[in-house]
Formats: C-alpha cells, sequence, structure tokens
C-alpha cells in the first residue's frame, strides 16, 4: 500500500492523516501533533472551527519534520462562505497556522446557495499558489453533480463520514469517476469500531483491534483516513495498519456491515 494518494493536479498526499477535532488549544494539541509526527504521520487535519490553529501552526513549525514535508488541511467554515469572505477567512486560517500556504484547503459543508460561490474562491486561492490543493467536504452525490457543471478546477478531494456502518458506495465511485481522491472522517466510529464483533474477529487474524481493521477497510477502498486521538498509544496504534492485507473476502464481510447509519451531522440537513 502507498503511503501517499496522487491528487489530480500532482500533489501527494498522505493517505494517514491526524485529526484534531475537539483537541484543545494550546498543549493538547501540540502534544498531538508532536507524538504523531513522531510515529510517522506527516498530515493533519484541522479547521477553522476547531479552534487550534493556533496550536497546530506552532506544533508543525517545532516539531522537527520541514514544512514542505508536512500536509496540513484546514477548511472555510460556513458562516464565512461566499466569496469576498472566503479570502478573508484564508488569510485568517494562514495567519493562525503560521505558515505561508495551505496543502489542502476545503469547504467544510455544503451551505446551500453559498457552496458555488466559495468554490469559484477557493478556485483563486488554488491558482494563486496558496493551497497546493483545493476540495470539499460533507458533499453528497446530489452536491456533486450540482456543483461539478460549473466548476473551473475539480475538487482534488472529497472528505466524508465514511466507516462500515456509512459507506455510501454509490458517492466513492462518483468520486473515483471524476479522480476526487475521497476521505474518511470518523474512520474509528469515534473508538467504537472494537465493539462491532466482525472488526474484531478479523482483527484477531493478524493481531489487530476493531479500529485497526476499520482504518485497514477504508484504506483498501481507496480512502484517506485521519483518525483522531490526543493519547500517545492511541495515535501509534491508529497508525500500525500498513503491515496487513485484508483478503477479498474479509473485504466483502466488511462491506456487508453497511447499515447507512450516521455518527454525525446528515449534510443533506444541518443548521450550523
Ligand atoms: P474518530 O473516528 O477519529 O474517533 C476519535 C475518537 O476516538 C476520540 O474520542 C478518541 O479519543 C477516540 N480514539 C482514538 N483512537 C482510539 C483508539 N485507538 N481506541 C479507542 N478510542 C480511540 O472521529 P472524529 O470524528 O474525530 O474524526 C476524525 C477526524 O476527522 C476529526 O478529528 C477531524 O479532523 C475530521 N472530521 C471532519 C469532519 C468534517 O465535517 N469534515 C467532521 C468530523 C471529523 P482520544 O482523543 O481521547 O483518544
Amino acid at each position: 500500500m502507498e503511503q501517499n494518494k496522487i491528487l489530480h493536479n500532482g500533489v501527494a498526499m498522505p493517505v494517514l492523516g491526524l485529526g484534531v477535532f475537539r483537541s484543545e488549544e494550546g498543549a493538547e494539541v501540540e502534544n498531538a501533533i508532536n507524538f504523531a509526527v513522531e510515529a510517522g504521520y506527516r498530515h493533519i487535519d484541522t479547521a477553522a472551527i476547531y479552534g487550534n490553529e493556533r496550536g497546530v501552526g506552532k506544533a508543525i513549525n517545532s516539531c522537527g519534520v520541514p514544512r514542505s514535508e508536512l500536509f496540513v488541511t484546514t477548511k472555510l467554515w460556513n458562516a464565512e462562505q461566499g466569496y469576498e469572505s472566503v479570502f478573508k477567512a484564508f488569510d485568517k486560517s494562514l495567519a493562525r497556522l503560521q505558515t505561508d500556504y495551505i496543502d489542502l484547503y476545503l469547504i467544510h459543508w455544503p451551505v446551500k446557495g453559498k457552496y458555488k460561490e466559495s468554490w469559484r474562491a477557493l478556485e483563486q486561492i488554488y491558482k494563486s499558489g496558496r493551497a497546493r490543493a483545493v476540495g470539499v467536504s460533507n458533499f453528497m452525490v446530489h452536491h456533486l453533480a450540482d456543483l461539478l457543471p460549473e466548476v473551473e478546477i475539480v475538487p482534488m478531494v472529497n472528505q466524508v463520514e465514511f466507516h462500515p456502518h456509512l459507506q455510501q458506495p454509490e458517492l466513492l465511485k462518483l468520486c473515483q469517476k471524476y479522480q476526487i481522491a475521497h476521505e474518511a472522517w470518523s474512520p474509528i466510529m469515534k473508538g467504537k469500531a472494537d465493539q462491532v464483533e466482525t472488526l474484531v474477529e478479523i482483527g484477531r487474524n493478524y493481531n489487530k483491534s476493531g479500529n485497526q481493521v476499520a482504518l485497514r477497510w477504508e484504506l483498501q477502498k481507496g480512502s484517506i483516513v485521519i483518525p483522531k486521538s490526543v493519547k500517545k498509544e492511541r495515535i501509534i496504534a491508529n497508525a500500525a495498519i500498513f503491515d496487513f492485507n485484508l483478503t477479498n473476502e474479509e473485504m466483502q464481510q466488511i462491506d456487508r456491515l453497511d447499515l447507512n447509519q450516521r455518527i454525525g451531522p446528515d449534510p443533506n440537513n444541518f443548521s450550523f
């Protein structure tokens, strides 16, 4: 398994990243990033709304790995969607992250009536070279079908909730068709993949946990994973997913666990 996915513009994106949603600004997020870098992670997933971009910036600038070897994602918050407002939001994220470019800038949620305008601004930011890649998040099939006919630049990534209980196979197929890299949030179901019997049983074949099996299944589906933890041991465990391979039969067993069940908000029905 390759450690990087090559996006449609040629940029290499590590297929494993550290999520930092609900990692506290300050020592907590900084320590988490230091543990992760030490464990081999080279990709951090934050967002303006997480309120921890300053800590992320501090950690990426002091962790000992050059900025050019790290891949940093941040996201445009819903309240800042539009056209002009996007440039301001982007500049604020850059300032908080203490960096002069972002590796991947995402529209966080498909805000009705706004996301097309926002996308035009992301295209401009991409062309200016201040984001090495741009993409969307929480876009379902119908959102992409609505956006794609009007874009100049096809989004490089779509980051969505994805795990054995929420698979949305049509969305995955559509992303593959347009070479939009598929990225999984809540990839270990907030730690609950360890309570899914089939995952735990499959894990016994490899001395892996249910969480590790979920992550491996996602990678073998072609997705990019960003498990979140602030705990050193868990950060290390969540990265130990490159030394085993699920068989076709095991992949299909996990495919059958789909319940179309969300942990997080529904992109068709959110009010924030
Ligand atoms: P995850 O599936 O990554 O689960 C994180 C939770 O599981 C935390 O409570 C963590 O606690 C716990 N955990 C982590 N590792 C283990 C382990 N090995 N064993 C048991 N428990 C564990 O959920 P997230 O929702 O955080 O998703 C991951 C990332 O995706 C986010 O951090 C964020 O970057 C991104 N995201 C994006 C969204 C979007 O709208 N685009 C929405 C939601 C998330 P602890 O820290 O205490 O270890």
